[in-house]
């Protein structure tokens, strides 16, 4: 599949890779296609962060199909197997001094949760995106402003 480009700074590539168990990247991005809505939202939350600190950052992880999150021990229920997570580290920028940037800005409209990890040695940020991206457009019609009919 051709590489697309999520929004201006992050590419569904970027988003479906893993460094870790580059095995696992081609099934991975063939189930990561029935995710790239929610895909497109994590992206979108990046920029912000990005915009926000105002570096490049560094993808590690994105979507996760169950194999690809077995084989990096996620949890059975992360929300990087719904396309709605990344982990990333900012560029160039000490995380610390990230966290705080990050705390006081107004930019994260599209941001859930933002998680500093510090497991075994390792630092890196995890973004979720609001979960309203994992929720399907619904169409209703009304006639009486009242009564709504669910059409789609
Ligand atoms: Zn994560």
């Amino acid at each position: 599949m051709v590489n697309i480009q999520l929004t201006e700074h992050f590419s569904f590539n970027e988003l479906t890779d893993s460094g870790a168990h580059p095995e696992l990247v081609a099934q991975n991005r063939i189930e990561a296609q029935g995710y790239l809505k929610q895909l497109k939202h994590t992206a979108a939350s990046l920029e912000e962060i990005r915009d926000a600190l105002g570096v490049p950052l560094v993808v590690s992880s994105g979507f996760r199909n169950t194999a690809l999150n077995n084989a990096v021990k996620g949890s059975a229920t992360s929300k990087h197997k719904l396309g709605l997570c990344a982990d990333f580290m900012p560029k160039g920028m000490d995380i610390h001094a990230a966290m705080e940037v990050l705390k006081k800005s107004n930019k994260l409209l599209s941001v859930r949760k933002v998680i500093f990890e510090g497991v075994k040695g390792k630092l890196w940020f995890h973004v979720q995106t609001k979960s309203i991206a994992s929720e399907p457009t619904e169409f209703y019609v009304t006639s009486d402003g009242k009564n709504y009919t669910k059409v789609a």
